[in-house]
């Protein structure tokens, strides 16, 4: 089976071909036009997926030395995501599967950063069902009880900024260019993560909340510039491992939780953040320290890619789960 996979929620225009549950191809445009604006601006994005989608297409095909007439199935990203950028996939997987007469499968974004996991990637183990998947990205935070393929539950979620935007944010705050998670995490790295302390917000069970972690940071800077103009400068690298290690104490108490509450001790994590070396590291910690197996999706798999998008699709593929073209876009999603 081969699947041609599409994914355009956001700002990056992708394309992959994946035979059954390997990848073949994997390309990725990313829209630099929004760094200047320090923040994904919806318009420019759709209008630089019109430019990308047919070369990122061609060159997915290309690298996978797959025609089009072999295609099995196309498979495009339906949401959650920017509207007018996932209409530019969507519209596209829905010609180019009328037009090669082929099924059309739509794919739930938030279920494919878990599902890559799945992806056949040279005998890595994947998780069994049940598993407790950690998805942090750019708009969620979210840990889910994964019971199946397409049997998930949400048991936790933030309650108002995704943890993306809680390093983004933060970044921002100390002068780095968007996206700024990237970079907190290189400078981190060389830091020390209890130079500062950060509280931790307390929200009630399974729930997350980022929103006063960036305020705390905001006043704390202030304060330090008015002692020191160069504070920032100066400390940057503590800084950053103190912020990164505040939020990832944060995520490790919940998972804590979580796993206490379903005694699943199998977790995924998956979506943009889980490409953070703070965060890969202090899971595959947990391994040892807490008797949990834990699973970290491959670099390229993380941050948004449609070989993920590919993997959903060949599931649905086998269980013939397909669209017609009246199938419409959805901005906001649940599983
Ligand atoms: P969603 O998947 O919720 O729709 P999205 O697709 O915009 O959101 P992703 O591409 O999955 O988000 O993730 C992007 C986020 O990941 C950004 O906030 C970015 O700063 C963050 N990020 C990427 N790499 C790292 C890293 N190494 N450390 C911390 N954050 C990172
Ligand atoms: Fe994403």
């Amino acid at each position: 089976v081969f699947i041609l996979a599409i994914e355009s929620s956001c700002d990056d225009t992708a394309a992959a071909v994946l035979d059954n549950d390997k990848v073949l191809s994997n390309v990725v445009a990313n829209q630099l036009i929004h760094n200047q604006y320090g923040g994904v601006v919806p318009e420019l994005a759709s209008r630089a997926h019109q430019q990308n989608i047919v070369p990122v297409i061609d060159a997915a095909l290309r690298k996978a030395k797959i025609k089009k007439e072999q295609l099995s199935a196309i498979a495009f990203t339906q949401g959650p995501g920017l509207m007018g950028s996932l209409l530019v996939g969507s519209s596209f997987a829905k010609s180019l599967a009328l037009a090669l007469q082929i099924p059309l499968i739509a794919v739930n974004h938030m279920q494919a950063h878990i599902l890559a996991h799945f992806i056949d990637d040279e005998g890595k183990e994947k998780p069994t069902f049940p598993f407790l998947a950690l998805t942090i990205s750019g708009g969620h935070t979210q840990i889910v009880k994964v019971n199946d393929f397409f049997d998930m539950e949400i048991i936790g979620e933030t309650t108002d900024d995704a943890v993306g935007e809680a390093f983004d944010k933060s970044a921002k705050i100390l002068g780095l260019p968007y996206p700024g998670g990237p970079l907190v995490d290189k400078y981190a790295q060389l830091g020390n993560p209890k130079a500062f302390v950060f509280t931790k917000p307390k929200v009630p069970g399974l729930d997350f909340s980022f929103s006063g972690l960036k305020t705390a940071i905001l006043y704390f800077v202030q304060k330090k510039k008015l002692e020191n103009p160069n504070f920032v400068d100066e400390n940057l690298n503590d800084i950053c491992a103190s912020i990164q290690y505040t939020i990832i104490e944060i995520l490790m108490d919940k998972l804590k939780m979580a796993v206490k509450e379903t005694g699943i001790k199998q977790i995924a994590i998956g979506g943009g953040v889980s490409a953070n070396s703070g965060i890969r590291k202090t899971l595959k910690e947990a391994e040892q320290k807490y008797g949990w197996k834990t699973f970290i999706p491959k670099f390229e798999y993380t941050t948004d890619n449609a070989a993920m998008i590919g993997i959903v699709g060949y599931q649905k593929f086998l269980s013939k789960n397909f669209e017609t073209s009246a199938v419409v876009s959805k901005a906001r999603i649940q599983f």
